[in-house]
């Protein structure tokens, strides 16, 4: 029996699935409880297209992300295939995205000077072609990327001759006490699961090493925009403090500023230290309880802001 609603097969239609993959409510990515509310249940399904997949608000910490997830294997199939004909429709990188990638690294190398005042051990997760890690490696860094968008990596690796791999986050070897700096630039949103994501990164981080995320972060425009189906959940500066600190990790600095340059608008990002030990679940719990977290309506008005002020344009 198709146990599917129907906007999940209309949906899987959309991507051009082949294969019936069922979806499942989601537990939220940061605090792990099923207590939620939608916040919108239209949005983008592409850019001029918008369908029903609901994203909804933790009703514990305030986190927003998509009320249903496919297993894993639908999301290797969505990035290795689906996305880049369907969002982008090529295969191969534009040079002005090229070029927007390496600048990009250049001023993330320059902002994280202050921070670390010596080359190490670097890897970039969810590098895409890996022109980030150009400026790194210049200066002696030892960079190694992955992204399971399977062409942009072959692009990479064989056109450019990058330190890049294909494979899915969650599948990356770890390399116990190994980097002084980990960069997941706006991958957070996209992969299948972020904690196992971030559990790996935990256990291959040098105690002190330095964690960089970026996340799309405040919207720009009205919410049938912002929310699209490829992001799979969406941070606020408050939830990337917060899924640091899960992981072990101290934010030293959350700010909008476009530490990459000017290219995305509306990114923000957290810098964080690794203690060298992770957080216990009780006290995690009474950190958000104790008032680190953002309530439904708190959330919800950053999107009706924008709602309202396009619908005066
Ligand atoms: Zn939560």
């Amino acid at each position: 029996m198709d146990k599917n609603p129907n906007f999940i097969k209309k949906y899987l239609k959309f991507v051009g699935s082949k294969e019936n993959f069922v979806a499942k409510e989601a537990k939220c990515d940061v605090c792990g409880s099923y207590d939620n509310k939608v916040i919108r249940e239209k949005i983008s399904w592409n850019n001029d297209r918008f369908g029903i997949l609901p994203v909804c608000c933790c009703n514990v910490c305030g986190f927003i992300f998509q009320k249903y997830k496919f297993n894993k294997r639908f999301y290797q199939l969505f990035y290795s295939e689906y996305y880049r004909k369907i969002i982008f429709n090529d295969i191969i990188p534009s040079s002005t995205f090229i070029k927007d990638q390496e600048s990009r690294g250049k001023k993330l190398f320059q902002f994280l000077k202050k921070y670390n005042s010596k080359s190490g051990n670097m890897i970039d997760v969810g590098s895409g072609i890996g022109t980030m890690l150009k400026p790194f490696l210049k200066k002696g860094w030892n960079c190694e990327g992955n992204d399971p968008d399977f062409h942009f990596v072959n692009y990479g690796k064989y056109k450019l001759k990058l330190p890049v791999e294909c494979l899915q986050a969650e599948d990356m070897q770890i390399k116990k006490n190994y980097y002084d700096l980990i960069i997941i630039m706006g991958s957070l949103e996209h992969c299948y699961d972020p904690n196992k994501v971030l559990s790996k990164c935990e256990k291959s981080s040098k105690k002190n090493a330095l964690l960089v995320l970026e996340a799309r972060g405040d919207p720009q425009s009205n919410s049938r925009n912002y929310f699209n189906h490829n992001h799979h959940r969406y941070f606020s500066k408050n939830s990337l403090e917060l899924i640091m600190i899960k992981h072990g990790w101290m934010p030293i600095l959350t700010t909008s500023y476009p530490i990459t340059g000017p290219t995305r608008k509306g990114g923000i990002y957290c810098i964080g230290r690794y203690t060298g030990k992770k957080i216990s679940a009780k006290s995690f719990r009474s950190l958000i309880l104790s008032g680190k977290k953002e309530s439904f309506d708190t959330v919800d008005f950053r999107f009706k802001y924008h709602d309202y002020t396009d619908s005066k344009k």
